[in-house]
Order: structure tokens, then sequence, then C-alpha cells
């Protein structure tokens, strides 16, 4: 399926379009369908919350069907969510779904824009949202790319006016998006950001409504519709061979890591959008009423006369015919006062100029990165292949202060190559997302550079300018360089030239739980970004904590070679949490970062610098039984935490298990979503119950209410009804309902004091009702709800247990939150306790 993407991978923005470094090569074709863009000054913002609540289908048909600038305002950038194909999670999450979206931008011809707000996880409501995302720093940051773009019109995801009824991030897009239409105009607001752009005014907003809004298809056909535009998105272009719906699957399936591969579409297909401010069009053009011709812009009409001639005589089988022009206009562009659109059509003219005349320009270097103070090498590839009258002036490598003048006429076909030499500056930054240069709060990012706001990548450190002649007039051509190389199994490949430090190190387990005294061994590696760097490491620790050798040497002959050193640690007697952090010396600098690499067939590789660091945690913890057996479910890192306590974990396939296999095992533990996802356990209910009747603990982590209704009927050995209740304050208070039962006392007391410092949530899917076999543990609440009591229920089982938890371990263990290791090892070591108590006392 990759490489099918690869050979329909369309060029269709060659404007603003960073995507994956690879050139763009387009058909005369898809060039025409440039320059029908180029003679459109129009400009449509489509806003919503996350990676994936994009209406590719819209937005195509924005891009190509009406030709408008289309961009896409993620508030996030997916940070919070899944990953179906990698380890990513949280930030790293974040950076993986940035270059997805990109990916989908270069499919349906949008560009991509980014708020400062972290998809900090599930939010039940905007007020809460928009408490935990600065919502001040936001809303400047929509209304910054108002003011940037310059929509003409706004398109919302989401609808403002029905808060709760779905995610907070949501509702809270296009609460934010409706304040900002109203604010983009006023020099009053958020003022300082003028002085590098203007104030706006869009003339239209509107909601993508969607007959899921009513219920059913049936209901949406009976609604009145006179407030609403439809546009049938299903519309075919011959010049790209494609319908707008095929263009739309294709961009969609770019969002891999959540599971969105799917098959192409065509036909007619309508699409409804409500107005909301601004005059309504009287037919179903959204830029009814605006001049999206080029008379719009002061001194336009002149560059448009060229222009428009071109689209109306463009030659298909040799577009450099139309150079002449094409640089007559660009001549005319750059008198052009309004700075905005002059920057916007140089940078669309110049790459179909480009384009047209068969230019290839290329700054590239063998090596995938460098480091700050190192020799580096770029290779320049030029051509033109037309007969056009084109000179390479000069090429300057900016961010290097390198420059070549050759001066040369580039003829007909002849490739030229150049090489550049020099030193990169010792003050070249590192490369890395800019969003996580700094520590920011859960909800907003820290982003000191206003310019890099809203940018979906960073800026790559060196860029090659080069100056050609082209019929007489010099225009610059900007290219970033990057990273040329072939593999044997994948063929010629494009990556960013990364500036990497001489020296990372890494910690591979980001949580270490001493569960006693005892000494751990820890392994740091260390990666060397250049040839021959040798040094020393030391490991700071917390307080009580030792650490032992005091520092350890190294020596490293390669660039890109990693070594190990191995620290004794040993923790304090009493609890204690900390963080260690090795600390490498190299000469009289010092470093402290991990590199952090991301690498899918997709995407470009991506370089992320983040602290180096791994959480220590002393924990006074007690537990009972060794051996747990474990069936695995939507994918959790529960078995290498339980393994972190003491515990011997035993992965087992539950297609295996029969009548007498787990009786070996102290517990049984069902993983996250198991029953949503593994066809199996649909059979194996009869095996597990048993297990469980014979004496066995048997502990079900949440599972989605949905999925599994009708075929499992028997999740638990008695009646229990899974919900949609969540408790998403991670910082909920918690009630202990049952004080006397076994789960919260053998053989670690649990107080409230145990849900301090969980993460992102309490807990998930809970329980709504349950048979009066199970005794409900615990009690929690979100702000303005009512009080939930399925979190952890318990019942007693022939002669054993059986547990069903929404609590968000698989979220707390991997963060060694101390009180969610007590809770587990207590479920654990049910029916364990030797004085035998009644665990089964209703609280
Ligand atoms: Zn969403």
């Amino acid at each position: 399926m990759k490489h099918f993407w690869v050979l329909l991978s369309l060029t269709i923005l060659l404007v603003t379009n960073t995507f994956a470094q690879k050139p763009d090569k387009p058909t005369s074709a898809e060039l025409f369908h440039e320059v029908q863009k180029l003679n459109f000054l129009g400009t449509a913002l489509y806003v919503a919350a996350h990676p994936d609540d994009e209406n590719t289908s819209l937005i195509s048909y924005m891009a190509n069907h009406k030709k408008a600038r289309t961009v896409y305002l993620s508030m996030t950038r997916g940070d919070g969510g899944q990953n179906l194909i990698g380890p990513e999670l949280r930030e790293l999450l974040g950076v993986l779904r940035t270059q997805e979206l990109l990916a989908a931008r270069h499919m349906d011809g949008g560009e991509q824009r980014f708020t400062r707000a972290n998809d900090f996880g599930f939010s039940k409501h905007p007020k809460e949202t928009l408490k935990i995302w600065d919502k001040d720093k936001v809303l400047a940051d929509v209304v910054w790319t108002i003011r940037q773009i310059k929509p003409d019109v706004i398109i919302n995801r989401f609808d403002h006016r029905t808060p709760g009824s779905t995610h907070g991030h949501h509702t809270s897009s296009a609460i934010l998006s409706m304040e900002a239409f109203d604010l983009a105009n006023d020099p009053n607001v958020y003022s300082e950001q003028l002085e590098q752009t203007t104030t706006w005014q869009p003339k239209r907003i509107f909601y993508n409504t969607s007959w899921w809004q009513y219920g059913s298809q049936e209901a949406f056909e009976k609604v009145d519709k006179s407030g609403m535009v439809s546009l049938d998105v299903g519309t075919y272009y011959p010049e790209l061979g494609l319908s707008n719906n095929e263009i739309a699957s294709m961009a969609r399936s770019q969002h891999l890591c959540q599971g969105f591969g799917r098959l192409t579409d065509r036909g007619s297909d309508m699409e409804y959008i409500e107005l909301l401010k601004g005059d309504m069009p009287k037919s179903n053009d959204v830029f009814e009423g605006i001049n999206t011709t080029w008379s719009r812009v002061k001194g336009g009409e002149a560059i448009g006369d060229i222009l428009y001639k071109v689209e109306a005589n463009f030659d298909f089988q040799n577009p450099s015919k139309h150079i002449p022009e094409l640089v007559r206009a660009y001549q005319l562009l750059q008198k052009v006062e309004d700075k905005h659109w002059r920057t916007l059509k140089s940078e669309e003219l110049k790459n179909i100029i480009s384009a047209a005349s068969g230019l290839y320009l290329e700054a590239s270097s063998a090596s995938a990165s460098t480091t700050p103070g190192s020799k580096a090498t770029i290779n320049i590839e030029t051509i033109n292949r037309s007969s056009q009258n084109v000179t390479l002036k000069d090429i300057q490598i900016v961010g290097a202060g390198a420059k070549l003048t050759p001066n040369k006429v580039l003829g007909d076909n002849q490739k030229e190559n150049f090489e550049v030499n020099f030193t990169v500056p010792a003050n070249t930054p590192y490369t890395s997302p800019y969003w996580l240069n700094e520590p920011g709060t859960l909800g907003t990012y820290t982003v000191n550079d206003q310019s890099l706001i809203g940018k979906p990548e960073t800026p790559s450190a060196f860029k090659a300018i080069f100056n050609l002649e082209i019929d007489g007039v010099e225009i610059p051509f900007e290219k970033s360089v990057v990273h040329r190389y072939s593999k044997p199994d994948r063929g010629e490949l494009y990556e960013p030239f990364a500036i990497l430090p001489e020296v990372t190190s890494k910690i591979d387990e980001k949580v270490l739980i001493f569960a006693d005294s005892d000494t751990k061994s820890v392994q740091v590696k260390i990666r060397a970004g250049k040839n021959d760097v040798s040094g020393t490491v030391e490991l700071d620790h917390p307080m009580g904590w030792k650490v032992s050798p005091n520092s350890i040497p190294f020596s490293i002959a390669q660039k890109g070679e990693e070594i190990s050193v191995i620290f004794e640690v040993t923790p304090p007697s009493t609890e204690s949490e900390g963080k260690i952090e090795p600390k490498v010396s190299v000469g009289n600098k010092i470093y402290r970062d991990e590199l952090v690499e991301i690498d899918y067939n997709h995407i470009p590789k991506q370089s992320i610098l983040l602290p180096s660091e791994a959480k220590v945690v002393r924990m006074d913890i007690r537990k009972s039984g060794e051996h747990i057996a474990y069936i695995m479910g939507a994918g959790d890192n529960v078995p290498e935490s339980l393994e972190q306590i003491g515990y011997q974990v035993h992965v087992v396939d539950p297609n295996d298990i029969q009548h007498g296999d787990l009786d070996k095992y102290d517990a049984v533990v069902v993983g996250i979503r198991a029953y949503n996802v593994v066809d199996a356990l649909k059979f194996k209910q009869p095996v597990l119950f048993d297990y469980v009747k014979n004496g066995g603990t048997m502990i079900v982590q949440y599972n989605t209410a949905g999925r599994w209704a009708g075929q499992f009927e028997n999740i638990a050995p008695y009646e229990v009804t899974l919900s949609r209740d969540r408790v998403t304050d991670e910082n909920a208070e918690v009630k202990i309902l049952a004080p006397n039962n076994s789960l919260v006392n053998f053989p670690n007391t649990i107080t409230e004091k145990d849900f301090d410092g969980w993460v992102q949530e309490r807990g998930l899917y809970y329980p709504s009702q349950w048979s009066s076999e199970f005794t409900p543990i615990l009690s929690m609440q979100d702000e303005g709800e009512t009080e939930k009591q399925g979190s952890l229920i318990v019942a007693p089982y022939g002669e054993g247990h059986y547990i069903y938890t929404g609590l968000s371990f698989f979220r707390e263990l991997p963060v060694g939150v101390s009180g969610a290791y007590k809770l587990f090892a207590n479920m654990l070591s049910i029916g364990k306790d030797e004085v035998k108590r009644d665990n089964n006392v209703k609280g």
C-alpha cells in the first residue's frame, strides 16, 4: 500500500509545502492546476482540535476545486492519543502526528498550522479544556493564524453551541474560532502581534455540519437547510486523474498511527456548511461577493492580464514557452505594495517558473547529520531542462555563511554540480521540534519566538538560496539542505539534514522502581554525534540515593556509534522519588540531552532532543504471590511495570489456554481492551472462570462499552454493565467506600494519599451497574457530575476472586505512580492473606 501512495504522490501544492524534503516534480497537467491556483486569490481556513478531526474532503475541495489557499488549523498535535504503529506517546506522538498531518496536506493540497495547545487527554467539557489550555494564549494563536493567513472564509469542524456533547477540545476549537473571528480585526487585541502582521476581518464563518449531528441520515434529510451551503465534494479532476474523494481518502490514510488506512472512494458526495456569521451566499460558492481575481491587489490587474492569458493558452507540450510571460509577471509582482499577496504569490509563481523550465535545484549532504564546529560538505546539483535563457549567478548557504559565485549559463539539459565546504558555526541550533525546547505546562507548550508559533515544524538550520537570472530577471530560489541517500530495499530517500550534539545519552527504562533497598544496575547509553569523542559520564541523583562509581570514562571512535556504561544505584531505606540524570563531559562542555529518532516510511525521519533522565522511585511496597499470567489486549506496558516490583509475568496467548493451565498462576490479568480486540476470549471465558472458581484471581482492566455488547454478555461471572462513565480529572477526590475490604488493606494499606500524583485521568469506561455479588471499593467524580462507584469492583467466585477495574493503571504504572502500584499489588494479593480476613465484607 505504501508504494501505491508513493506512486500517486501528488504535487498539488507546490507552494509552502516543506513536506518530506522530497522535491516535487509536477507533470504539465499538474503545473496547469498550479497556474489555476495562482490565479485564484482567496483563502479558506478549516478549524478543529486534533489530527484526524479535519474533513479532508472539504479541505481537498477548497484546495483543488475552488483552487483556494486552504489551511487546516489544528489546536493540538494529538499528543494525548494512542499509537497503533509504534512506541511513541505524549509529546513524541505529537511529533509523529504532526508529520502525518503534513503528509495528509501534501495529498489534499492544504497547508497545516497549529496553536500552542497540548492534547492533554480526554476532556468532557470546554470549560475544563479552556482552563487547562492557557485560553488566552491559545486564543492569541488562533487570532495570529487568522491575521497571518488572512482567510476569507473560516469553516469550523465542530459546533460551538453544544458544549458537553463531544470532546471538550472539539467544542473549544469552535468557541475559540468564533471569538477570534470577532477579534482579529481589532488592533487593540494582541497588539504585540502587529509588529509582525496586520489585522484582518474574515468575511464568513461556517460550521461543517453532518447528518450524525442529527442522529440519522433520514432525520438530516428533513432538516431546514436554508441557512446551509451544500457542496458536492465528489467532483472529478481530470488534470489530476483523481476524484476529490479519492484524494480525501488518500490524505486520511496518512493518519497511520491512528489506524486510518482505508479504501479510496469516488462519486457524488454532499457536504453541508451552516453559516454562523457574515452574509449568506446566494449560490453554493462560499467566496461569493469576494474578489478572488488579481484585481483584488493594488497593482494586480497588469499581473492578471499576463497570467490569465498563460492559463487560457497553456501549452501542455512545452510549458517552458510561458517562461518570458511568467518572469514578466514576477517582475510586476515584486512592485506590489501588499506584502501578504506579494510574498504568497511570489512563492507560487517561482515554483511554477521552476517547474515550467524543468529546473532541478538541490543542496544535499551525503551524511545524515553534523555537529556545531564540524566540517560539512554540501553537494549542489543544478539543471535547466528547457531552451530558456538561465544563468546561475550564485549559491548562498544561509546559516553557514558560505557562498559560491559560479555565474554560469545553465545550458539545456546540462547538469552542473558544485561542492560547498564549510565549518558548521558553533552557535548553530540543534535540530529538534521547536515547541519541545522549553518545558511547557500540562495544557500549553512554551514557545518564546512569536514567528515560530503556528508553524508545523522547525525551519531547517541550513538553506540554499540559488540566485538565477531567467530571461534577464534575477530570481532567488530557496531550498532546505537535505540528506539524500539510497537504500537497496527502498530506493532514493530524502531526509532532513540534522544538526546534533557531539554526544547524547540515554537510559532505556524511563522509570525504575525500587521495591526494596537492593542495589540495581542502571545502563546508560552514550552515542557519538561525530568521530573520536571521549569524556566522562556521571549520574546526577536525588539526595539520599547512592550511585557508584562517581564517574566513568568513555571513548567512541565512530560517529553514530553507541556504547553502554553501568552504574550501581542504591535507594534510601525509606520512600523517596526523584530523577537520575546522565551528565556527559567532553572537554569543557557538558551534554545532558537524549536523542530520540522517529523513523517510519510514511514520514520524514524526525530527530528530537529531550532531557536525558529516568525517574527513580523507592516505594515501600508489599506483595503476595509471584507468577502472573497476562493476556495482552490492545497493548499496554503493565507487564513490564509488574516485573519492576518483582513479579514474574508470563504473557499467555488465550488461544492456547485449556482448563487447568492457569492453576499455577497467582493471578491472571487481562490487558486493556482485550475483549474489544482479542476474538479468542469469546470462547475462553469458561476456562478463565473455572480458574477463578478453583481459587484463582482474575483482574480485568478497562474495555470499551460499545464493541463487545452482544458478543460478551459474560465479561464477568456475574452481571456487569459497562458504560461510558469516566473520571478525567486526574486529581479528582477519591473516597474509599469499603474500608475493611482486603483490596485497601492487604498487604498495603491504601489511603486517599495513594491517589496523589496520578496522571491524565482516574479511569474510563466504568461499569454503571453490577450484581449484588460485587463490592464497589472506590468512589470519585468529575466536577459537576454524579458520583461514580464503578472504578474498582470485586466479587468472590467459588474459591477465588474476580476484579473489574477501569482505573488507568496502564497510564499510572509506567510513569511510576506509587499509589497505583500498591493498589495493583493488593489486587494481585487478594485471597493470600494468611489471617484470612473476610475479603467480602461489604463496605
Ligand atoms: Zn478529535
